[in-house]
């Protein structure tokens, strides 16, 4: 059994003084731990026919394309503004400090469609948020949302569960 929470590192004092910062390249660039990982996002969803995995941007990319990958099933970005060519619906969500607005292609997803969001972290839950609203806009069906780390402190994954998102994380940090 290989020990995903070990093999994410904790950089002290990044982005900035007093953070500290969990690190998953160090898991993503272990080659039993991705697979690992990869494997225990997928189990609950075998038999879930999900249509797309939705990832945000950036690391929900890379595990987004390996989950779809998986899971027989199509891969959709979600972007940080004016990065998608096509007709976009876009969200302003709150960061800690502040916002930022996140885009989805229109067309991307048709109502009643049965998609996975995924990303790498949670931690207060205002990215996942705008995700789920940008999704749900367009009519989707989010089967479940799925990270590699919840910070259950910050309180994202329960913000998550109060929409009705049904939410999967590997491990936890305090
Ligand atoms: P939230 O919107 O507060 O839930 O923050 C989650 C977003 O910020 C995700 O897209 C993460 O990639 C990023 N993030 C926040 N804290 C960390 C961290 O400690 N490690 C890696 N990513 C983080």
């Amino acid at each position: 059994m290989v020990d995903l929470r070990a093999a994410i590192r904790t950089i002290p004092d990044y982005p900035k003084p007093g953070i500290l910062f969990r690190d998953i390249t160090t898991l993503l660039s272990d080659p039993r731990a991705f697979r690992a990982a990869i494997d225990q996002l997928v189990a609950p969803h075998s038999n879930s026919q999900i249509r797309h995995v939705v990832g945000v941007e950036a690391r929900g990319f890379i595990l987004g394309g390996a989950l779809a990958h998986q899971l027989s099933a199509g891969f959709i970005p979600i972007r940080k503004k004016g990065k998608l060519p096509g007709e976009t619906v876009s969200v302003t969500y709150e960061l800690e400090y502040g916002q930022d607005e996140m885009e989805l292609h229109r067309d991307a997803v048709l109502p009643g469609e049965r998609v996975l969001l995924t990303d790498d972290l949670i931690a207060t839950g205002g990215t996942a948020v705008g995700a789920v609203e940008l999704l749900r806009g367009l009519g989707a069906e989010i089967v479940a949302a799925c990270f590699l780390v919840d910070l259950p402190d910050l309180g994202g994954a329960r913000k998550l569960r109060e929409l009705g998102v049904e939410v999967h994380a590997l491990c936890e940090f305090e």
